[in-house]
């Protein structure tokens, strides 16, 4: 029987448009499928490229693991392990080229931002100060944070309240706006010969012995060689239509848009109650919440209070502005915050692009990358090995 396609990549987020465009730029026969499920994570984005700051735990970090210390008394490392740190560094130094190339092949411009003063994580007490600075103390030179006292904070980003007392400030954290870089993925691998199917569910995944050889859509059976899982806090499930066991699960964060204002804000904040980040039309983002709800994206009254209270604390003009939007997105999340890349063990014709979690956006073209090469047979330029879903076999008891 003739192939539907080489390989066919589930999921049209932001993972599965940087596979796609990786694998279509290597002249790979592709099929991109995607159904738009409730609470997609990419469209729900913040679009902030923050790797070291992510990988230290600030951004969204520091209020995920606020949040599981007051849920369940763990009391979390925040830091990430280097080796996703480097990743993270890695894959943020693509995007100046890459914007450039998705504009030139796709016409699609992904707002990338680098003119910003970066990311501040401001501190209003020295527990919070001191939290900053043995962070920084075990950073390797290069990207250490550079500490400001409130006077140089606010010559730098006025509306800012005066009850800080400082901030440490990464100069090369920025952002972008992530539904236009999943759009710009996906263009340009149909304009470099990849298909895509929308509105597409990918019902189950059909395997012969130790062998996946397509996908199922309904009735239909669509063959391949190789299935990419890339189906953000679905892929657990998708996976296990095949036996397979992929240890996804959706980790909800609620966003808050005010209505577009005259320039207010220079870098991307990151505080304990929230982040914010003016977007290139002049809307702050205010986000965001990480709640382990399942499936339910719902946006609740008490975390919008919670994040705008936050705001207002930290930028006070905020007090009067209009809300333009809510809006709550299922992140693909992980025990262990690391995405979960590459094949598995005793299956072959299966790869996992997925458990992108908090740091999606920016690992997407080093993720997309590494993937088409493996999956072409060029060696990574980043190794996968610590990515891969067998080291959860290493540790069931975690995720029993
Ligand atoms: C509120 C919020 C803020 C965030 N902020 C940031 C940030 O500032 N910076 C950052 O780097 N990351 C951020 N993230 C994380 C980032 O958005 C995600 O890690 C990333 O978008 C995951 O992309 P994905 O392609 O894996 O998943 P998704 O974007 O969810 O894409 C998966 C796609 O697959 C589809 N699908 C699922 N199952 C099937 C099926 N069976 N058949 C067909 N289609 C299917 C889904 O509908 C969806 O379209 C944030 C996430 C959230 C929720």
């Amino acid at each position: 029987m003739k192939q539907t396609a080489d390989v066919i990549v589930v999921g049209g987020g932001v993972i599965g448009g940087a596979v796609a465009f990786e694998l279509a730029r290597r002249s790979v026969d592709v099929l991109l499928l995607d159904k738009s499920l409730p609470g997609r994570a990419t469209s729900a984005s913040a679009g902030g490229l923050w790797p070291v700051g992510e990988a230290v735990g600030l951004g969204c970090g520091i209020i995920h693991h606020q949040s599981r210390a007051a849920s369940d008394g763990i009391s979390s490392e925040l830091v990430l392990p280097t080796v996703f740190r480097d990743f993270l560094i890695r894959s943020n130094e693509c995007f100046p080229k890459l914007a450039e190339e998705l504009k030139e092949i796709s016409a699609v411009d992904i707002e990338y931002e680098s003119e910003g003063n970066g990311l501040f994580f401001l501190y209003f007490n020295e527990d919070e100060q001191r939290f900053v600075e043995t962070i920084a103390s075990g950073l390797p030179g290069g990207s250490k944070f550079k500490m400001l006292d409130a006077n140089e904070v606010k010559q730098l980003e006025p509306q800012l309240t005066d009850d800080l007392l400082g901030a440490a400030v990464l100069a090369n954290e920025h952002q972008l706006n992530p539904m236009y870089l999943a759009e710009g993925f996906k263009r340009a691998a149909i304009a470099l010969g990849a298909q895509f199917r929308h509105n597409t569910l990918v019902t189950g995944l059909c395997r012969e012995a130790d062998r996946v050889v397509g996908v199922q859509v309904g009735d239909q059976v669509l063959t391949c060689n190789t299935v990419v899982n890339a189906a953000g806090a679905w892929a657990g499930n998708l996976a296990a239509a095949a036996g397979l066991r992929v240890p996804v699960f959706p980790v909800r964060g609620q966003i808050v848009l005010t209505q577009s204002l005259p320039h207010t804000l220079s870098a991307c904040l990151s505080t304990s109650g929230c982040y914010m980040l003016q977007k290139k039309h002049g809307e702050v983002l205010i986000g965001s919440t990480t709640e382990n709800t399942g499936f339910d994206v719902s946006v609740t009254a008490e975390a919008i209070t919670q994040l705008c209270r936050a705001a207002v604390q930290t930028v006070p003009i905020l007090r009067n502005v209009g809300i333009k939007r809510v809006w709550s997105g299922l992140r693909p999340g992980t025990q262990d915050e690391l995405p979960i890349l590459g094949p598995m063990e005793n299956v072959t014709g299966y790869v996992n692009a997925a458990g992108g979690f908090r740091t999606g956006i920016v690992a997407a073209p080093l993720t997309g990358r590494v993937l088409a090469q493996a999956i072409v047979g060029e060696t990574p330029d980043v190794a996968i090995d610590p990515f891969l879903a067998n080291r959860f076999q290493r540790s069931t008891a975690a995720f029993a």
